[in-house]
């Protein structure tokens, strides 16, 4: 989630699992997060809702050790 940081004057992006400040917005290029934007869609419980959140690296890593089968992975071959 995004908030205003009093402290340093500028928008901030929050872990929506844990609280923690990942990092200013104008710098989050600089930042490993998840950034998830779901549409749901017909027969889904949240039909026509836009979820939209922001999970720090940490419960990222928490959160694919709690499942099954782990993310496929495959190796940049262009760095953004
Ligand atoms: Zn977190």
């Amino acid at each position: 989630m995004k908030k205003y940081d009093e402290i340093i004057k500028k928008e901030v992006f929050v872990c929506n699992c844990c609280g923690e400040q990942i990092a200013a917005v104008d710098e989050s290029d600089r930042a490993a997060f998840l950034d998830v934007r779901k549409a749901w869609g017909y027969f889904s419980k949240w039909d026509g809702c836009i979820h939209h959140f922001h999970i720090c690296e940490k419960c990222y890593e928490k959160m694919i050790q709690s499942w099954l089968y782990p993310p496929d992975v495959a190796e940049q071959t262009e760095l953004m």
